[in-house]
């Protein structure tokens, strides 16, 4: 079976690589969330998101009323593959912006909000920079849970309680922001809204979380009587539950591609390396063991790959692929992991300097994959909760409790 790609997605990855050649410093590989913490890798990601902007690439995939060049599935899927392989940074605006917040708004969004925020994004300013608000101290997973009060008062609703975990609220411009609008509906779920919330109103405090090894990525977020337009309401009041199900879809689906692209360059540089080093004076990539782990993680990057292509083509057939999207997203995480593990092993001592010390192997990669992918199968949906839709809907087993 050849499932070689045709001439415009190749003409397009190469173009990809150009521009990651020209574009970027020399050695710099940013992963997912990373560019958030260092006030130099988010001015990297701005410069860069412009330029991706500027050469129609941010927003490819919207259509072309609303910024975007209305790519094909297989065009997306590529772009994903090659940032993932050269590291490109600021190609989300945010957390969110590009992936879910754009396709949220075209989906259930009004004009209004379409022509103010869609621009916004697509330009690639940090004025486009999204952070999402969904989670809070007692609701992750259990997302229909939030305690986030919105009450209508006149033209606004005023906003009370807590977020956590809220990656880039530091950076970003404008929240999207799940909230409760009735607190006695007969389900939790029922009860949810959504909106945008401008990160400059009076009345929010962002404090930062600094995780296990300092990076600054999220944040715990305040809202303390916080007035928002009524016009800042995205969607049916009490249907946001409805609603952000949609944006998830595109959430877990976006993933796919780029954590496959990081594999393939881990893995290449990985082999490298091996080739490069020796141990009792003969390279590293002569040792059995050495080899069966790169075989292994090889076979494992390949299956991502076909995986891919399987979710884009049921994009291509107008088919929402729910079960292949959680597992593309939980089969990814733990591929990187072991990575990190693999890359770990192999480095030996080197693998615990400071990414950042001039001592470090390979541009310090192989220890920010090690401690920042443990966080990646947490966000936007456990692994435990992406297994669950795989049990449901490809298993045919009842709903976990
Ligand atoms: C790097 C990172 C970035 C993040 N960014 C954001 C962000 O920008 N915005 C935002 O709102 N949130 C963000 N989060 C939070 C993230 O969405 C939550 O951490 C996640 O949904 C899990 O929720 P929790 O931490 O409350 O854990 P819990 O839901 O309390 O889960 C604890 C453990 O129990 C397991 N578990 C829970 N329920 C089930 C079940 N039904 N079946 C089986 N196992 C279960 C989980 O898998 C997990 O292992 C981020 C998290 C990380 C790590």
């Amino acid at each position: 079976m050849d499932f070689k790609l045709g001439e415009k997605e190749e003409a397009l990855r190469k173009e990809i690589r150009k521009f990651a050649q020209k574009e970027l410093p020399p050695g710099s590989f940013t992963l997912l969330l990373e560019e958030e913490s260092r006030d130099e890798d988010w001015k990297l990601a701005m410069s860069t998101s412009k330029k991706l902007a500027q050469k129609g690439w941010l927003v490819m995939a919207w259509p072309k009323e609303y910024g975007g060049s209305a790519v094909s599935y297989w065009e997306q899927m590529v772009y994903g593959e090659e940032c993932g392989y050269w590291g490109i940074p600021g190609i989300s605006m945010g957390i969110s912006g590009v992936a879910w917040v754009g396709p949220s708004l075209m989906q259930f969004g009004n004009e209004e909000q379409r022509k103010k925020y869609l621009p916004l994004i697509a330009s690639g300013e940090p004025d486009g920079v999204w952070c999402t608000g969904y989670s809070e101290p007692n609701a992750g997973s259990d997302f229909a849970n939030i305690q986030t009060r919105a009450i209508r008062d006149g033209d606004e609703y005023v906003i009370n309680g807590q977020k956590v975990w809220t990656s880039c609220a530091h950076r970003a411009r404008w929240c999207w922001l799940a909230v409760r609008t009735d607190p006695n509906a007969p389900k939790k779920h029922r009860g949810i809204s959504i909106f945008i919330v401008d990160m400059k109103s009076p009345g929010i405090t962002v404090n930062p979380l600094l995780n296990y090894y300092g990076a600054h990525i999220f944040n715990e977020v305040f809202f303390d009587n916080v007035r928002v337009p009524v016009s800042n309401l995205v969607g049916e009041e009490n249907k946001g539950w409805y609603h952000l199900m949609q944006s998830l879809a595109s959430e877990r689906h976006s993933f796919g591609p780029s954590l496959y692209g990081n594999a393939r360059r881990l893995l290449e540089e990985l082999i490298n390396y091996t080739k490069e080093t020796q141990h009792d004076g003969k390279p590293l990539c002569q040792n059995p063991e050495v080899r069966h782990m790169l075989a292994d993680a090889a076979v494992e990057a390949e299956m991502l790959k076909l995986f891919n292509y399987q979710v884009t083509w049921e994009l291509t057939q107008g088919i929402t692929p729910i079960y292949g999207s959680s597992r593309n997203k939980a089969f990814g995480d733990q591929l990187l992991e072991r990575l990190g593990i693999i890359g770990m092993k192999l480095m030996g001592a080197y693998s615990q300097v400071d990414p950042y010390s001039k001592w470090t192997k390979l541009h310090g990669i192989i220890q920010r994959l090690y401690l920042l992918f443990p966080g990646i199968s947490i966000a936007a949906g456990t692994d435990e909760i992406e297994k669950n839709v795989i049990g449901q809907f490809k298993l045919g087993l009842p709903k976990s409790y």
